[in-house]
């Protein structure tokens, strides 16, 4: 099940430790390699009892789904058998999707997927509650820390975390302008309650957060203090930025080449910001392979940026 996996892309190739979300690529021009997407994203509902007002998926308590227990089943099973490195379930809140008619809820659903061999994880904000114990163990859960004021209530699920399954979430914190300084001392206290793995998100001028650019959203400056002095390791952040300096990997950030989601609409989109895509109907990979030349992009994606 933990086998490593590869795939052979134009860059070079790349290969995955399942479980242990380790990457090593050996860069090498393949000319007669194609692209194909070795991770994907899921969003299973956009019902969302928070109702943040920076929500870029625009989800809420009316959003619904059209996904059914069969068809995520199908995809998931399609996309590992053609060897995608990993799936993420979010949403909207992934935890609150069912499918009455299967008489299925969200557990249910990770116990069908669990016993297939790529990497599955799911990002939530723990509202209403998360059911830590009918997480199966090869689960990798990411809970998302919205504002520094939330981070009580996150250490709480964390401790509940690891009193259920013995180990601990990786952490999604949520950046925004003028609160580098609390959200580091927030970092500090989650290293603490022994937090390891730790993605940045910057808030991003998408969905409800489109009039809040000046007032949330980061600057350079924030970002690059915010990495500097982050008090773990290895800390990722999203691949939409790329800080002045950094080494360019020449990717893009890989959405639509190495990476697709697909939204709650059943709608393949080259990322989750975009709006447009290509639906999917028989929940098979080669469904994703034939929309790749069809999705639109957002400038972070080219592989050559300004
Ligand atoms: S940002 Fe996350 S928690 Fe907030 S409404 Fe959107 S999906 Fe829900």
């Amino acid at each position: 099940m933990n086998e490593m996996r590869s795939a052979h892309l134009p860059f070079g190739d790349w290969c995955y430790f399942p479980r242990k979300s380790l990457n090593i690529v050996k860069l090498a021009h393949n000319p007669n390699a194609s692209w194909k997407p070795v991770h994907i994203s899921i969003a299973l509902t956009s019902r969302c009892e928070k109702n943040c007002d920076f929500c870029y998926a625009d989800s809420g308590k009316d959003g619904e789904t059209l996904w059914k227990l069969e068809n995520v089943v199908k995809m998931v099973e399609s996309c590992d058998k053609n060897g995608v490195f990993a799936v993420t379930l979010g949403g909207g809140e992934p935890t609150l999707w069912n499918d009455p008619t299967a008489k299925a809820d969200f557990y249910d659903l990770l116990n069908e997927l669990s016993s297939f061999g790529c990497d599955l994880s799911f990002t939530t904000s723990a509202v209403p509650t998360v059911d830590w114990a009918r997480i199966p163990h090869t689960v990798i859960p990411r809970i998302s820390l919205h504002h520094h004021r939330e981070l009580g209530f996150i250490k709480n699920e964390i401790n509940k975390a690891a009193e259920c399954r013995g180990t601990i979430p990786a952490v999604n914190l949520l950046v925004r302008k003028g609160e580098i300084p609390d959200l580091l001392i927030a970092a500090e206290k989650l290293v603490k309650a022994g937090v390891t793995d730790f993605l940045l998100l910057p808030l991003r001028p998408m969905g409800r957060a489109s009039g809040l650019v000046s007032t949330f959203i980061p600057t350079e400056d924030e970002l690059h203090q915010l990495v500097k002095f982050f008090p773990a390791p290895n800390v990722k952040l999203s691949s939409c930025y790329r800080l002045k300096n950094q080494k360019d990997t020449f990717l893009g950030c890989g959405a639509a080449d190495w990476f697709v989601s697909i939204d709650e609409k059943l709608c393949i989109k080259s990322c989750s910001f975009i709006k447009t895509g290509r639906v999917l109907s028989h929940f098979e990979y080669r469904e994703i392979l034939e929309a790749l030349p069809f999705l639109k992009r957002l400038k972070c994606h080219s592989k050559n940026p300004e």
